[in-house]
């Protein structure tokens, strides 16, 4: 655990690259000690993929950084259930389901799929269609201090009442273009500038709609993420953020609409998570360029898509392939069975001398670099790095000496536990580091001790053959000078994942 010196320390040093300032700035929330965090979450109508995996595994890591350093943190993530267009209206006609009951269900699917992802739940998921009472209030609210009109179609925001719209995307308002890049929507006619934005829509025929001051009709998009983020954060946030597609016009939307109905900030630091490309390899079942979650999980794993996805800076983007995936998983088997040999080194009351002080320093220093990569705009990578400079190094050392003192292993395991829950969230203890059931433990002592007797009446034939078993059921057997080591050499991870469905 972290100490109230270090952590005051640690708590002054964190740098966040801020969007809207576009520069990295010291981290001093609104309130000391505490983080109102908002960040926007999928859009039910389909399945998640893998670029929604990245955003999302980069918020449950700052959330984890975050509390590791001391803070606490308020998290809300808003869940889309309102967004109609036609292709998803068509959809719904093809199958016969109703539009709730489609969302529902993918809602149901985003839950397990992060999960799957050893992501932690926010402290609310702000379900859209449960807060509509919300939204037209804050709509009101626009309407009522000259920030929003009434059109044939709906209620639009008038942005040339908000001086500092543009300012998040580096947008002049006055270039704003129907259709230029396609970012403004054309089918918005009735609006009196083309950069103004819909608030609240007048349902066609056929459409979901809600009963509102404005006639039946449902909420643009973007008022969403202002009315809900301010129901349970309050007017001003500390962290907000999501996909860099999310900038404009989303966010730069959502400011419009909280600053102009608060009169106070709304964000402090903007934070915005690079694409991911799936490259030119074919490794889709789905239609087309896109890999959901459930298919990359199947395919690859969960911890090795996540270690992948934490692997590059999440500023930068990333190329996916499957070599790179490749030895992605053959990083984590290392890992996963150094951790098991360690684990193994912990239970046994050794007789092992404490030679090893310049380890216990390369530990330390590796556990701080950690550390400073996280500080400096959560460099994810970096961290990464240093984890399996120890891995490697271990291994290295391995070679020469084959054992290890419980004072070391207990470092160790201490350093990796600390940063394997950070990186990879409840897929730690799940799927790298799970707790060995305590039977087969003993039951594996017990063949050990009987191996042990068999060797010490030279009946080394049937020493060997116990050990030559368990290396068949998958545990490893190493005899040093002290004693017998055993861990676990592999999960046999394919026949777990059929089991699981
Ligand atoms: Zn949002």
């Amino acid at each position: 655990m972290v100490t109230s010196q270090s952590r005051r320390r640690t708590l002054a040093n964190l740098l966040i690259y801020n969007s809207l300032t576009r520069k990295k700035e010291p981290f001093v929330p609104l309130e000391s000690g505490k983080v109102r965090m908002y960040t926007c979450g999928l859009t039910v109508n389909y399945l998640m993929h893998i670029g929604h995996a990245r955003t999302y595994i980069i918020w449950d890591v700052v959330k984890r950084f975050l509390e590791y350093l001391g803070y606490e943190i308020r998290h809300v993530s808003n869940i889309t259930d309102i967004s109609v267009d036609d292709n998803i209206l068509k959809r719904v006609r093809a199958s016969g389901e109703a539009f709730q009951q489609l969302t529902t269900r993918h809602t149901q699917d985003y839950y397990r799929d992060r999960h799957s992802l050893g992501i932690r739940d926010p402290y609310t998921y702000a379900i859209a269609t449960q807060h509509i009472q919300e939204m037209i209030e804050l709509v009101q609210q626009l309407l009522d201090r000259g920030f929003a009109y009434e059109a044939a179609d709906g209620v639009y925001f008038r942005i040339s009442k908000f001086p500092p719209y543009g300012q998040l995307a580096g947008l002049d308002p006055a270039t704003l273009q129907v259709g230029a890049s396609g970012r403004v929507d054309k089918d918005q006619y009735d609006k009196e500038h083309v950069g103004d934005f819909v608030l609240w829509k007048q349902a066609k025929p056929g459409e979901p709609f809600w009963f509102s001051p404005w006639g039946p009709g449902r909420p643009g998009w973007h008022i969403e993420c202002s009315a809900m983020s301010m129901k349970y954060l309050g007017p001003t946030l500390d962290i907000s953020g999501g996909g860099e597609d999310n900038l404009f016009p989303h966010h730069e939307n959502s400011i419009a609409q909280s600053q102009a109905a608060t009169g106070q900030p709304y964000v402090r630091y903007w934070m915005h998570v690079r694409h991911l490309n799936l490259g030119e390899e074919k490794m889709s079942k789905s239609t087309g360029n896109f890999l959901t979650v459930r298919e990359a999980v199947e395919i690859f794993g969960a911890s090795t898509l996540r270690l992948f996805l934490l692997a590059t800076h999440y500023r930068k983007p990333i190329t996916f392939t499957l070599k790179e995936l490749e030895r992605t998983g053959q990083r984590l088997e290392r890992l996963r069975q150094l951790l098991n040999r360690l684990q193994s080194v912990t239970t046994i009351e050794p007789n092992v001398p404490e030679n090893q002080p310049k380890e216990a320093r390369f530990i330390l220093e590796r556990r701080a670099e950690f550390v400073t990569a996280l500080l400096d705009d959560f460099s994810t990578g970096r961290a990464v790095n240093q984890l399996f400079r120890l891995v490697n190094r271990i291994y290295g050392q391995l070679e020469t000496q084959p054992d290890f003192s419980v004072a070391t292993a207990n470092a160790l395991l201490h350093f990796f536990d600390e940063a394997g829950s950070i990186l990879f969230g409840d897929l730690y203890t799940r799927e790298i580091r799970p707790k060995p059931d305590p039977m087969v433990r003993s039951l594996i002592e017990l063949l050990l001790s009987e191996r042990s007797r068999l060797r010490n009446q030279k009946n080394y034939q049937e020493a060997d053959a116990i050990r030559a078993r368990l290396q068949d059921i998958g545990f490893n057997v190493a005899d040093t000078q002290q004693r017998t080591l055993w861990w676990i050499a592999s999960v046999n991870r394919k026949k777990k994942s059929k089991d699981a469905h």
